[in-house]
């Protein structure tokens, strides 16, 4: 099946719907246009989408979406989120004038935020500089140590790139810009977690870590359709045991000065807050994204014709955020869940997950489970207990980080029981196995 062009004259017809009081939404001002070429990149194909185009917004866009993002905020803070492509190939002059305009349509009052997603290749002392004067939050992607990054993370020759994102990082370092990192989890780094987590945390001395799994649907037009997946993907089992290997290095050791995005939405859920994250949201929706040319979507994983509410220049963006469409968009995620969703014991952190990777059938048929299911499920069901255990400390108005103490003690005390059972003994960890042919193994008692 081929790529249909977007055809620019077509507007859909919008019904209005609830209007969210803040909603998020990724701009592209460059388009699928990138300066690598990730093998594993779900958005390059949709350069196809707009045969013909220059993929730059021009300063009347710019500044119209500026004016209308701001207006149809209802909460005192908002966050202008950059993306590509590679958002840097947009020259640093127009994150100045972007950044001006910000300035004279935001709302007395209002606190602005950037956040900006890069691969870091194009990064110097202007752009650092620029990032820290205007205090930008830098995403960085990097899929770990050289050999695991540029597995599939190479330019439009083939080339690896790590070396030139490191030069990138280091700007970002002396010029002391705050950056996340950005890691997907994919065939080449999935059975590597710890190797992936220390680098990042030991090397790049990163705080803030995303682990993005990558499910790259197989089929030719970059659309979420089909079922099959390209061998670059991630298995459901490889990140449920990627997250929960990292989890338990990071529980012991990190807990309070190492964030790992995903760890947060556990502890949000089981403290009873909202987890933050779409993705693990109850419903959906208000995450939109847009294009260079003002084309306005239900989401950045849908940018497709299906998704497109229209187009800033002739459509309010009040009116698509605010539209039926969208709104049905959102709660889709929620109503049509399978019933073993309904019935799973993690579903309150869960939630079935992004309706995306919605493409498997459960055990007993029914369409619409999550091809990252059994991650999932292994992995928030691996973290209950610590998860309770900080959620036990935030309610006694203690930090979460005295989880890592708790545990020390609990191991040191197991170590004791090891040391003082017997051979026949039955094993103190209650496999039921006796202690010579469990925990006993290796110790000569
Ligand atoms: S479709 Fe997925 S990524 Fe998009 S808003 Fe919904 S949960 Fe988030
Ligand atoms: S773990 Fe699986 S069954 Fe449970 S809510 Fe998530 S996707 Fe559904």
């Amino acid at each position: 099946m081929s790529l249909t062009p977007i055809r620019v004259d077509e507007i859909p017809v919008l019904e209005p719907g609830p209007m969210p009081r803040a909603f998020h939404l990724m701009t592209k001002p460059s388009g699928a246009i990138c300066n690598l070429d990730c093998k594993y990149c779900y958005f390059l194909s949709k350069e196809r989408l707009y045969p013909g185009s220059d993929f730059r917004m021009n300063p009347t866009l710019l500044e119209e979406y500026t004016r209308q993002y701001m207006e149809a905020q209802q909460v005192p803070e908002v966050t202008f989120a950059w993306q590509g492509g590679e958002p840097t190939l947009m020259g640093l002059d127009f994150f100045r004038e972007a950044v001006s305009y910000q300035q004279k349509h935001k709302k007395p009052g209002m606190q602005v935020h950037n956040s900006f997603q890069t691969n870091g290749v194009l990064l110097d002392d202007d752009w650092a500089q620029f990032f820290r004067d205007k205090d930008f939050l830098i995403g960085l992607s990097v899929d770990g140590p050289a050999q695991l990054h540029d597995a599939y993370r190479v330019d439009k020759g083939g080339q690896p790139t790590f070396d030139r994102v490191m030069r990138g990082r280091a700007v970002l370092e002396r010029n002391e810009v705050k950056f996340n990192i950005l890691c997907t989890v994919h065939a080449a780094n999935a059975d590597h977690p710890l190797e992936v987590y220390r680098f990042f945390r030991d090397e790049l001395k990163a705080e803030f870590m995303q682990f993005i799994p990558i499910v790259e649907r197989d089929n030719d037009t970059g659309y979420q359709e089909g079922d099959g997946v390209k061998d670059r993907s991630v298995t459901a089992e490889q990140y449920g045991r990627f997250l929960s290997d990292i989890f338990d290095e990071w529980v012991r050791h990190d807990v309070g000065r190492v964030f790992v995005q995903i760890f947060d939405v556990a502890l949000a859920a089981w403290s009873g807050n909202r987890p933050g994250l779409c993705i693990f949201e109850e419903t959906c929706g208000a995450a939109l994204a847009m294009e260079h040319n003002g084309d306005v979507f239900s989401c950045d994983h849908y940018v497709e014709p299906d998704y497109r509410l229209g187009n800033i220049n002739v459509v309010p963006l009040e009116a698509m955020v605010g539209s039926q469409q969208q709104f049905e968009f959102g709660q889709h995620k929620r109503d049509s869940l399978p019933q073993y969703c309904l019935d799973c014991e993690v579903r309150f952190v869960c939630n079935g997950g992004c309706p995306k990777n919605r493409f498997i059938h459960t055990p007993d048929g029914e369409p619409g489970l999550n091809y990252l299911c059994a991650g999932y499920r292994h992995f928030f069901n691996h973290v209950r207990r610590p998860m309770e255990m900080m959620t036990a400390e935030l309610r006694a108005g203690r930090p979460p980080a005295n989880v890592m103490l708790s545990l020390a003690r609990e191991q040191l005390e197991f170590e004791a029981l090891l040391a003082s059972t017997g051979r026949n003994d039955p094993c103190p960890c209650g496999s039921g196995l006796k202690f010579k042919r469990c925990h006993g193994r290796s110790r000569r008692n």
